[in-house]
C-alpha cells in the first residue's frame, strides 16, 4: 500500500488526476460569433482581455464589480462605463448565464434547477432554504455525470460526459441568485437567502479541481460575490492527493463522503476506496489545513438499512475519527428509481447517532429535503447526451450477522 505522506508519489498522482481531468475539459467559453464569455475568467485573465482590446487595466476592476457585485449581464446598463466602450465590450464579449431548462419547487420549498449550458449539456443545482432563518445553501454540480459510481447515488448511474467550466460552476450560483433577486452582493457576512455554497451536486469536485478551484476563488473574491471560505463546503468521495491541494489553495470547509468504516464495504459502496482506502482518507483529513473545533470536517454517512448502520459500525466510526475535529451528518438514504437500498429505520439511526454523540461528536440526522422532486442528497441525475448507463444486475449487499435491526 502507498504511504499516505510520500510526497513524490502524491505529486505524481496529482499530475495524473489533472491530466485525466483535462480529457473531459468543457468547450471554450465563447459564442459561435466569437464573443468571449467573461464570467469564469480570473482577475488576471479579465485584465488580459482588456489589454487585448487596448483598454486600461482598471476596466477589468470595473467589470468585475458589475459582473460579480451587481450581477449585471448587459453592458448597456453599466452606468460607470461610457457608451462607446459599452458598445465595444458588447461586440467582443458576453456575460452569460446557464439557461434554466426547468425549475421545480418541492413541498418543503427546496428548488431544483435543471441548467442547460451552451453545448446543450445539462446539470442540476438545488437551493435548500433554511426552514428557520432567511438563508440557505446552493448545492452546485461540478460535472455532467460522474465517474465514480457510488452505489447509493443516482448520479453515479450516469456516465461522465464532461467537466463543467468555471463559468458554468459559478454561473449556477449566479443564475440561482438571479431567480431570487439577490443582487447586488452583500458586503461581508450579511446573511442572505443564498448564503452558502455546497459542492455536493453532480460529480466529484476534486476530479475537476482546476475549474472548481477557479470558480470558488471567484465566489470568494471580496469585491464581488464575497462569500467567505467558511460559507463554502467542498464534498469529496476521497480523492486523497487533491484534498491536500484544495486545503492549501482554497481553504474551504471539507466534507467527506465516508458511508462505510471497513474497506471491504467501502470498496463496494464508494468504489474510489479501492484506490484511496480508508486509512489514507482519514490521514488526509487529519492533515487538512484549518480544521479546528470551530471549523470541523463533516463526514457524510448515508444510512443504509442492514448494510452500514450497526452498533459495530458506529463504534468503528468513532475509533477511526478519534481526535479529528469533526461532525457526522447521518443521511437517511433517499431512494431513486431503480435503487436497491432501503433507508435505515428510525431506531437504528437513533442508536447509531447516540454512540457517535456519546463519543463527543455532533451527529445531526439530516432531514430529507426535496425528495418529492428528486432533489435530495444522492438523487440528482440528468440524461446528458450519452445513453444512460445500465448497471449490470448485482447481488444486493449482504447485511452482516452482527447487525441490529429496529
Ligand atoms: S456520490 Fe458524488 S462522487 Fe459518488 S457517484 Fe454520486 S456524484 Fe459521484
Amino acid at each position: 500500500m502507498r504511504h499516505p505522506q510520500t510526497p513524490d508519489l502524491t505529486e505524481a498522482e496529482r499530475a495524473r488526476i489533472l491530466a485525466k481531468s483535462a480529457l473531459f475539459d468543457p468547450p471554450p467559453a465563447a459564442l459561435a460569433d466569437g464573443r468571449r464569455e467573461l464570467v469564469g475568467l480570473s482577475r488576471s485573465e479579465l485584465a488580459e482581455e482588456m489589454a487585448a482590446i487596448s483598454e486600461a487595466p482598471f476596466r477589468a476592476r470595473q467589470l468585475w464589480h458589475w459582473i460579480y457585485h451587481r450581477g449585471e449581464t448587459d453592458f448597456s446598463r453599466m452606468s460607470s462605463i461610457a457608451r462607446p466602450l459599452q458598445r465595444k465590450l458588447a461586440e467582443c464579449f458576453v456575460i452569460g448565464r446557464p439557461e434554466a431548462a426547468s425549475v421545480q419547487t418541492s413541498a418543503d420549498a427546496t428548488r431544483k434547477f435543471l441548467f442547460r449550458f451552451r453545448d446543450g449539456q445539462e446539470a442540476e443545482t438545488v437551493y435548500i432554504p433554511d426552514p428557520h432563518e432567511d438563508r440557505g445553501a446552493v448545492c452546485l454540480s461540478s460535472q455532467v455525470g460522474c465517474t465514480l459510481s457510488c452505489r447509493f447515488c443516482h448520479t453515479g448511474t450516469q456516465l461522465l460526459t464532461r467537466n463543467l467550466g468555471a463559468a458554468e460552476i459559478v454561473g449556477q450560483f449566479m443564475a440561482a441568485r438571479d431567480a431570487y433577486g439577490e443582487w447586488p452582493s452583500p458586503k461581508g457576512e450579511t446573511p442572505r437567502l443564498l448564503s452558502t455554497i455546497v459542492l455536493m451536486g453532480m460529480g466529484e469536485p476534486l476530479y475537476n479541481y482546476a475549474n472548481v478551484g477557479k470558480a470558488m476563488t471567484i465566489a470568494m473574491d471580496g469585491e464581488g460575490i464575497a462569500l467567505s471560505r467558511r460559507r463554502i463546503t467542498l464534498s469529496t468521495s476521497g480523492v486523497v492527493p487533491m484534498m491536500d491541494r484544495a486545503g492549501a489553495e482554497l481553504g474551504v470547509n471539507l466534507a467527506v463522503s465516508l458511508h462505510a468504516v471497513r474497506n471491504d464495504l467501502r470498496d463496494e459502496l464508494v468504489p474510489l476506496n479501492r484506490k484511496y482506502p480508508i486509512e489514507e482518507l482519514i490521514a488526509a483529513c487529519r492533515r487538512y489545513p484549518g480544521a479546528s473545533n470551530a471549523r470541523r470536517i463533516t463526514f457524510e454517512y448515508v444510512m443504509l438499512k442492514g448494510v452500514n448502520d450497526s452498533v459495530a459500525d458506529a463504534r468503528e466510526l468513532v475509533r477511526l475519527i478519534a481526535g479529528i475535529p469533526a461532525k457526522i451528518n447521518l443521511i437517511p438514504f433517499n431512494p431513486w428509481p431503480g435503487s436497491r437500498f432501503e433507508t435505515s429505520g428510525a431506531a437504528a439511526i437513533e442508536r447509531f447517532a447516540g454512540i457517535v454523540m456519546d463519543a463527543g461528536f455532533a451527529s445531526p440526522v439530516r432531514t430529507p429535503r426535496g425528495r418529492d422532486i428528486l432533489a435530495a442528497c444522492g438523487q440528482l441525475r440528468t440524461e446528458g447526451r450519452r445513453p444512460p448507463v445500465h448497471l449490470p444486475a448485482r447481488a444486493p449487499l449482504r447485511a452482516r450477522p452482527a447487525r441490529l435491526q429496529p
